[in-house]
C-alpha cells in the first residue's frame, strides 16, 4: 500500500496532512520549524526559486518577481482575470487561451507557479516520513470548473505527484469533522479563505456522504477584506500626510501586510494599533473592531446569498440544516461567526483550526483511497447543466445542474438532412437555452456514418463524468455502430462572473429565452413540413388534380412566408393548414406505394417461379 498525503492548495496558504496509522487519524505535517501553513508565494530570484515564508517577505522588496494569489489564475483565459490584474503587481499577459506570467525575460504559467509550492510541500512530507512521497490527494473550491481542476492536476503532474483525486474543499472539511459518524444529517460548510468562498450543503445518511448543492464565489475572501482596509488607508494617509500611495508598489504591499496583521489581531482584540515605517515619515493609527466591522460588513453580506441560494438549490429550508462547519481563516473574524449563526440559526463547528480543517479532510480522503477506510462513499454534484446544441441552435441538456457525481447519460439524436453522413456534436455547459448564450466546451464529428433519409440515423450521445468532474462525451451512430469520443478539456477556465453571470441571467432570461425556444422548435416543424410537402409534389404530384395541387402550393407558399417572420402561432397555424391541403395527396401516394410494392412482389415471384 503506497502512502496518499492530502494537500490543500489554498489561494494563500498550503498544507499537507497524511492519517495517523496508530491512531487513525489526521494530522498536519509542520515544517523543519514548526510551521505548518506555507504561505502560496513564490518568488523568482538571481539566485534561484524561493518559497513560503521567505517568499512571503520578498513581496514587499521583489513585487514584479514574487507570484502570491496564483489559484485565482488557475486554468483561466485572460478575459476571466483581466479586471483583477490591478490587485497583482506581476504581469500576467494571455498566452493560447490561458495566461502567463512575466517574471523579466522569462514566462511561467499558474501551474508551474503552483508546482513549485506543491514540490515544497512534497519534500516536507518526505523529510517525515524519510521516504518518496508520489501520489496525493488536492482539494480545490466546489465551484471549480473543468479546466480549473484540470490545472490543478497539471500542477501536481509538474511537481512529480500523482494526484489520485480532486476533492472539493467543503467535502473534505466535513471528513475532517467525522460527520460521516451521524445516523443521518444535513450540512452545511461555510469556507471563507484568502482569496475563495463556498457553501456546501451536504447530507450524510448511514456513512455516505452526498454533497446536495454547491454554490459561492472564487472572488471574495480574506484578501478583499485586507483591501478595503489599504483604500482606508490611503485615505487617511493623503488627509493626513498629504501622499497617495496608491502607484507605489512597494508601499502598497506593506500597506496589505500591515492591513492583515490588524485584521488577525482585532479577531482577538478590539482594538489595535497599525505602525508603518515609511521613508519619509512613519505612518501610525489606531483601529477598532467596530471600525473593521464598518469597512467590510459589505463583503461579508456578500457571502449569505449563495448561501441562501445553495440552500434553496438543495431543496431544504434553512431549519433542516442540522450542522453548520466553518472553514478557512477568514472565518475567526467575530462579525461574519454571527452572521453565519444568524442566517443558519445554529452554533457553528470551529473546534477544529479552521486553517486546517481542509488538509486534514485530504488527509482522510487519501486514507479511504489507499484502502485504509472502504466504507466510505463521498459524492459530489456538477456546478453548472451540460448539454450539447441541436438543431436551430437550442440547448438539449444530458446532465442537469446539482447532479451527483460521477453520472452519466444517455439521449438519442438524428439528423436534419437526407443523407447526411456528418454530425458535429458541440458540447456547451450552462443554464440557457440557446447555446449561443452558454460556455462553449468543445467541438467534435461524428463522420460516416451511411447516408440515410434526414430523421434515420440513431446517434446516441453519452456523456460520462467521473469522480473528478471531468467530462468525456461519446456519440455512436447505432444502425451502423460509427463512434466517437472526446474528453472535453477546454483551453480555459470559465470565471466565477461567468459562472454567476450564466446563473443569473438563466433567472433573469429564462422567459425570453422559452419564447426564443418555441419560435425555433415551431420553425424546425415547418422546415420539416415544407421539405416533405416539396417531395411529395415532385414525386406524387400528377396523382392529384391541378386545383389540388396548386392549393398544396398556395398553402406552401403562405407558410414560407409565415416561417420569414416572428409570429410564432402563424407559423403554426399555417403549418397546420399545409398538413390538412396534403393530407388527400399523402393517402393517393400511400396507396400507389403499396400498389407498386404489390406489383413488384408479383413480378418477384413470376421470375422466381420461371
Ligand atoms: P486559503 O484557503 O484561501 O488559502 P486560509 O484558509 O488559509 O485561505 O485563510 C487565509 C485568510 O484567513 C487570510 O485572508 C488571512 O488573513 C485570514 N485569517 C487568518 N487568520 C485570521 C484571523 N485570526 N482573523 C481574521 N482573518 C484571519
Ligand atoms: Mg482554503
Amino acid at each position: 500500500m503506497s502512502r496518499i498525503v492530502g494537500i490543500d492548495l489554498g489561494t494563500t496558504n498550503s498544507l499537507v496532512a497524511y492519517v495517523d496509522e496508530k491512531t487513525g487519524l489526521p494530522r498536519v505535517i509542520p515544517d523543519q520549524e514548526g510551521r505548518v501553513l506555507l504561505p502560496s508565494v513564490v518568488s523568482f530570484t538571481t539566485e534561484g526559486v524561493v518559497v513560503g515564508e521567505a517568499a512571503k517577505r520578498l513581496l514587499v522588496r521583489r513585487p514584479a518577481t514574487t507570484v502570491y494569489s496564483v489559484k485565482r489564475l488557475m486554468g483561466r483565459g485572460y478575459e476571466d482575470v483581466k479586471e483583477e490584474l490591478c490587485y497583482l503587481p506581476f504581469k500576467v499577459a494571455p498566452c493560447d487561451g490561458i495566461v502567463k506570467i512575466q517574471i523579466g525575460d522569462r514566462e511561467v504559467t499558474p501551474p508551474e507557479v503552483s508546482a513549485i509550492v506543491l514540490r515544497s510541500l512534497k519534500e516536507r512530507a518526505e523529510a517525515h516520513f524519510r521516504e518518496p512521497i508520489e501520489k496525493a490527494v488536492i482539494t480545490v473550491p466546489a465551484y471549480f470548473n473543468d479546466s480549473q481542476r484540470q490545472a490543478t492536476k497539471d500542477a501536481g503532474r509538474i511537481a512529480g505527484l500523482d494526484v489520485v483525486r480532486i476533492v472539493n474543499e467543503p467535502t473534505a472539511a466535513s471528513l475532517a469533522y467525522g460527520l460521516h459518524r451521524l445516523k443521518e444529517g444535513v450540512i452545511a460548510v461555510y469556507d471563507l479563505g484568502g482569496g475563495t468562498f463556498d457553501i456546501s450543503i451536504l447530507r450524510v445518511k448511514d456513512g455516505v456522504f452526498e454533497v446536495l448543492a454547491t454554490n459561492g464565489n472564487t472572488h471574495l475572501g480574506g484578501d478583499d477584506f485586507d483591501r478595503a482596509i489599504v483604500v482606508w488607508l490611503l485615505d487617511d494617509i493623503l488627509s493626513e500626510h498629504g501622499v497617495y500611495l496608491g502607484r507605489d508598489t512597494e508601499a502598497m504591499q506593506e500597506l496589505r501586510l500591515a492591513a492583515e496583521a490588524a485584521k488577525v489581531r482585532l479577531s482577538a482584540e478590539d482594538r489595535t494599533t497599525l505602525t508603518i515605517p515609511f521613508e519619509e515619515f512613519t505612518y501610525r493609527r489606531a483601529i477598532t473592531r467596530a471600525e473593521l466591522e464598518g469597512l467590510i460588513e459589505k463583503l461579508v453580506d456578500a457571502t449569505l446569498g449563495p448561501c441562501r441560494m445553495a440552500i434553496a438549490d438543495a431543496g431544504v429550508a434553512p431549519s433542516d440544516i442540522d450542522e453548520v462547519v466553518l472553514v478557512g481563516g477568514s472565518t475567526r473574524v467575530p462579525l461574519l461567526r454571527r452572521r453565519v449563526q444568524e442566517l443558519f440559526a445554529k452554533t457553528p463547528h470551529s473546534q477544529l483550526n479552521p486553517d486546517e480543517v481542509v488538509a486534514l479532510g485530504a488527509a482522510v480522503q487519501a486514507h479511504i483511497l489507499a484502502g485504509g477506510i472502504t466504507s466510505m462513499l463521498l459524492l459530489d454534484v456538477t456546478p453548472l447543466s451540460l448539454g450539447i446544441e441541436t438543431l436551430g441552435g437550442i440547448v438539449s441538456v444530458l446532465i442537469p445542474r446539482n447532479t451527483t457525481i460521477p453520472t452519466s447519460a444517455r439521449e438519442m439524436f438524428t439528423t436534419s438532412v437526407d443523407g447526411q453522413t456528418i454530425v458535429d456534436l458541440h458540447v456547451v455547459q450552462g443554464e440557457r437555452e440557446l447555446a449561443k448564450d452558454c460556455r462553449s466546451l468543445a467541438r467534435f464529428e461524428l463522420s460516416g456514418i451511411d447516408p440515410m433519409p434526414a430523421g434515420m440515423p440513431k446517434i446516441e450521445v453519452t456523456f460520462l463524468i467521473d469522480a473528478n468532474g471531468i467530462l468525456q462525451a461519446q456519440a455512436k451512430e447505432l444502425r451502423t455502430g460509427k463512434a466517437t469520443a472526446i474528453e472535453v478539456k477546454p483551453t480555459y477556465g470559465l470565471s466565477e462572473t461567468e459562472v454567476e453571470r450564466m446563473v443569473e441571467e438563466s433567472f433573469a432570461y429564462a422567459e425570453a429565452d422559452v419564447e426564443a425556444r418555441l419560435l425555433i422548435e415551431t420553425r424546425n416543424e415547418a422546415d420539416t413540413v415544407i421539405t416533405h410537402v416539396e417531395r411529395a409534389l415532385r414525386q406524387g404530384g400528377e396523382l392529384v388534380p391541378v386545383e389540388e395541387r396548386e392549393a398544396i402550393r398556395e398553402a406552401l407558399e403562405e407558410l414560407r412566408r409565415a416561417r420569414a417572420g416572428d409570429d410564432r402561432g402563424r407559423i403554426r397555424d399555417t403549418t397546420a393548414a399545409l398538413n390538412r391541403a396534403t393530407e388527400h395527396l399523402a393517402d393517393v401516394m400511400m396507396d400507389a406505394a403499396l400498389k407498386a410494392a404489390l406489383g413488384s412482389k408479383r413480378a418477384a415471384e413470376i421470375m422466381e417461379s420461371d
